[in-house]
């Protein structure tokens, strides 16, 4: 077993197995390794139909499945219903990032990740998706929470991933492991407003599966 030398983080306080829903290996390495440092037994969730085009959707998931198999960690591959994804979208096209639709999209990856918790007998279900310092911590915690009350013995777990170094550890282990660094955040508007924000600033637009943490010591 790996020895992580760090301390371990306070359990939930519901006791079993926690589902972990995963967005990238980025944001769940820290997640992770702090859950083996504690010995928290947890299996990892794909589930994110919002990744546009379908090969930046492969090359997040196929980096998050290697760091899985390199811990031992099982990882269920959730589906890839983009139909979907996008009819939940529909009207929300021009909403800022934050916004309403990046609620729905919270949503939707939560409800997924709450209804296999249930059928699977996960009493406790987390995600990577709040240690992002681009993201609203509240907003994706009330997602949680929201979607876990649909059960009656499921909870979601808050806990800060941030905290106590996590934001730092988790740029440490991406470049330790030189995952594969994603530019945006997922979707196809955020890809568009990503290119249009470059290409006001004078910078090429966004090409997948080239850009590594390693090869980009600045971040
Ligand atoms: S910007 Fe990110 S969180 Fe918001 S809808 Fe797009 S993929 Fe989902």
């Amino acid at each position: 077993m790996t020895d992580f030398n760090r301390n371990p983080i306070p359990l939930p306080e519901k006791p079993g197995k926690v589902l972990l829903h995963s967005c990238c290996a980025p944001c769940s390495g820290e997640v992770m390794e702090a859950m083996l440092a504690s010995g928290i037994d947890y299996t990892i969730f794909f589930y994110n139909p919002n990744i546009h085009p379908e090969k930046e959707y492969l090359l997040r998931k196929e980096e998050n499945i290697r760091f899985a198999e390199k811990h031992g960690v099982p990882f269920i591959d959730a589906d890839y219903d983009t139909d979907n994804w996008f009819a939940r979208a529909k009207g929300m096209e021009d909403e800022p990032e934050r916004g309403i639709r990046c609620t729905m999209c919270f949503d939707m990856r939560f409800e997924r990740t709450a209804l296999y918790a249930h059928e699977h007998g996960f009493p406790v279900i987390t995600s990577s998706l709040g240690i992002s310092r681009w993201k609203n911590m509240a907003q994706i915690n009330d997602c949680g929470v929201r979607a876990a009350a649909r059960y009656p013995d499921l909870m979601y777990w808050e806990y800060n991933w941030r905290k106590q170094g996590g934001s730092a550890r988790m740029i440490e282990i991406s470049k330790r492991e030189d995952f594969y660094q994603q530019e945006y955040c997922g979707c196809v508007y955020s890809l568009r407003d990503t290119n249009r924000h470059r290409r006001e600033n004078g910078r090429d637009r966004i090409q997948f599966g080239v850009q590594f943490y390693r090869s980009n010591p600045a971040k």
